[in-house]
């Protein structure tokens, strides 16, 4: 399989900004890690390539967080990305498997629930993050962040993203679009792009058949002479190491970490987003004890 990117380009007279991602290794790390199953895997899958895409508005080491609480039974889903590529999430419950919904896909607003919220954070390095919120309008993912660019960043967007799981719960292909509207767009430029957009196969399809995130980036844009501006390699990477969370340690004050060296001998975190396990023994915390000082 080849390294995930993204593409991103420009149509019909620059009226339109399009992105492409293919990131099939990147959810399929994201599953090994959490050990998810389907419909787990389909919806934290779709919340990372979100991510990724409204990561792409980001400059410098800002970070954008995607929570999304819904009623379903996978709980809540977390998705970060920052501009260069990097993405990280975790899900309340990995191991959710429901049957497919009617159209013999991943019951995916089954897994989230169709009533919720998606909370976007952004930190810019300001005094305090942005916030944005919305209403889950269907548990769908893809709809749903298509209605929080629309409604509350005020960019006509659609998106599109999914996740192909194999019988054995890894990920066989995922992936993903994001179209977007800039100020001017024609009426000719909607219904041409509506027209593209109407029947358009599934991104996994098209992933499958070998086509190239390039190569589906003229498929949406078709008739408006679509244009590459630039590649990005993406990949599920996550920024904790044993030093950050000694740190959080430190801040528990001494006494905390006294009872923990006298009743556990040690202390044990595991990372939300990575699963990655960090151990510190008696005299670590010692240490640390030190630092509290
Ligand atoms: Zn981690």
């Amino acid at each position: 399989m080849r390294k995930d990117y993204l593409v991103r380009g420009v149509a019909f007279d620059k009226q339109v900004r399009i992105f492409v991602a293919d990131t099939s290794k990147t959810v399929q790390e994201a599953q090994k890690r959490h050990d998810s199953w389907s419909t787990s895997t389909a919806a934290l899958g779709r919340t990372i390539i979100g991510s990724l895409f409204l990561g792409t508005a980001l400059k410098g080491d800002d970070t954008v967080t995607v929570r999304i609480q819904g009623e379903g039974p996978i709980g809540y889903l977390v998705g970060e990305a920052d501009a260069k590529g990097n993405v990280r999430g975790y899900i309340k419950n990995p191991q959710v498997s429901l049957n497919p919904n009617d159209l013999n896909k991943i019951d995916v607003a089954g897994g989230v629930g169709a009533r919720g919220e998606l909370i976007v954070t952004k930190d810019l390095g300001l005094k305090e993050p942005y916030v944005g919120r919305v209403n889950l309008i269907s548990g769908e993912i893809a709809e749903d962040f298509t209605y929080y660019m629309t409604s509350s960043e005020q960019t006509p967007s659609a998106f599109a993203m999914g996740v192909l799981v194999n019988p054995d719960e890894s990920v066989d292909h995922a992936g993903g679009f994001m179209v977007q509207l800039l100020p001017g767009a024609s009426e000719e430029t909607i219904s041409q792009l509506e027209e593209n957009l109407v029947n358009f196969p599934h991104i996994t399809e098209l992933l499958k058949e070998g086509k190239t995130p390039e190569e589906i980036l003229e498929l949406v844009c078709q008739g408006g002479n679509p244009k590459v501006l630039g590649h990005m390699p993406v990949q599920f990477h996550c920024t904790c190491s044993k030093e950050r969370f000694a740190q959080a340690m430190v801040s528990l004050g001494s006494e905390e970490i006294q009872s923990m060296i006298d009743q556990d001998g040690g202390a044990e975190a595991i990372c939300h987003f990575c699963r990655q396990k960090y151990i510190y023994s008696a005299a670590d915390l010692e240490q640390l004890q030190k630092e509290t000082e």
